[in-house]
């Protein structure tokens, strides 16, 4: 039995994503390959190679993989699978907008079922996932001989980045499928701990009232705990906050140390996203807000007193 974990990297080094989705793969039993699909991607895969518990690498590298096209590295994962002897038993991909993008297309060529946004790996064919925005847990058992597998990240502790001594293997990357073409990217440049990653989140909702205020009240306390800052949907589509903030269901799954939630009411989507934190602080005047149902501490104030308040203490 092998598994083969799909990547994610920058081309100079792998994604925290990845080292997640290498334990839920260790989980699965056997051995543990890794794909690194990518153009000049020699050092990812070289810091893939020292995850602790990676058997091989597999590095493909060609200007077909240039921009993480889905159909292309779909069709690399594919070539890979039709190669390999006895076969790939698991294929993982993290549950990021990447892995999201690959991962039915190769299922769908496989013709079988996708197993997504698994939390727990229960044995070899049984796999645990939340359904209902996480308000219930499905027990799932595959029959496919090739479980096609998306990993919630924040259900798997990271493999230790380091330790491992992994082969490093070169395969030909895979033509280009010619179905799509890379046209721009606009990359939000951001100084502060990616909110996927982060140990502390501060996140605002729509009480912040503007953009201005979101910036002026947030950003502060933020600063202060150098943690990233989050937001909710109703912040989002107000224009408060930017897209790539929103935590929740149709948002970024976070499991921080500290989750912070300043003027945001704790619906069901949103504690979909946030609810596997660590401790969770909600600030709401509102003491009947949902949000304290799932809190350690809760402060029944006005956002706009506490928070600068306590950005003074700190
Ligand atoms: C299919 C679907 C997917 C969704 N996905 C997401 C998602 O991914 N993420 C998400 O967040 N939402 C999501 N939503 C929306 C979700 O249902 C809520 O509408 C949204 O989370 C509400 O955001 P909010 O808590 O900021 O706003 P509100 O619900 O309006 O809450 C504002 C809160 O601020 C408090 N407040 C007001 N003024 C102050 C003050 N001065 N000081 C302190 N507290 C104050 C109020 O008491 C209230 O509790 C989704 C909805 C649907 C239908």
């Amino acid at each position: 039995m092998t598994s083969l974990v799909i990547a994610e990297h920058d081309n100079a080094s792998i994604k925290p994503a990845t080292l997640n989705t290498v334990t839920a793969a260790v989980a699965c039993g056997g051995d543990v390959h890794v794909l690194v699909a990518g153009v000049g991607a020699a050092a990812a895969a070289a810091a893939a190679a020292q995850i602790a518990g990676v058997s091989k690498v597999i590095h493909a590298d060609g200007a077909s993989l240039k921009n993480g096209l889905a159909e292309n590295v779909a069709a690399q994962v594919l070539a890979l699978v039709g190669n390999s002897a006895p076969g790939y038993s698991h294929i993982l991909f993290p549950a990021t907008a990447g892995g999201k993008n690959v991962a039915p297309r190769v299922a769908a060529t496989l013709d079988v079922a996708q197993i997504s946004d698994t939390t727990k790996v229960v044995s070899a064919d049984t796999f645990e996932r939340p359904i209902y925005a996480g308000n219930a847990i499905a027990t799932v058992q595959s029959g496919d001989a090739t479980k096609v597998i998306t990993v919630r990240t924040t259900g798997f502790d990271a493999a230790a980045a380091t330790g491992g001594s992994a082969a490093v293997e070169t395969v030909a990357a895979a033509a280009d499928a010619g179905k799509s073409r890379f046209v721009g990217s606009e990359i939000a440049r951001n100084d502060r701990p990616e909110l996927t990653a982060a140990k502390i989140i501060v996140s605002g909702g729509r009480a912040l009232g503007s953009a201005e205020k979101f910036a002026q009240v947030i950003t502060p306390l933020a600063d202060r705990l150098g943690a990233a800052i989050g937001a909710s949907r109703a912040a989002v589509d107000a224009g408060y906050a930017a897209n790539d903030l929103q935590v929740g269901q149709t948002g970024k799954i976070v499991a921080p140390q500290l989750y912070i939630a300043a003027g945001i009411s704790g619906a069901i989507q949103h504690l979909a996203g946030m609810k596997d934190s660590t401790v969770i602080v909600a600030i709401n005047k509102d003491p009947e807000a949902p949000i304290f149902s799932v809190a350690d501490y809760g402060l029944e104030a006005d956002l706009f007193t506490a928070v600068p308040e306590w950005v003074g203490a700190a």
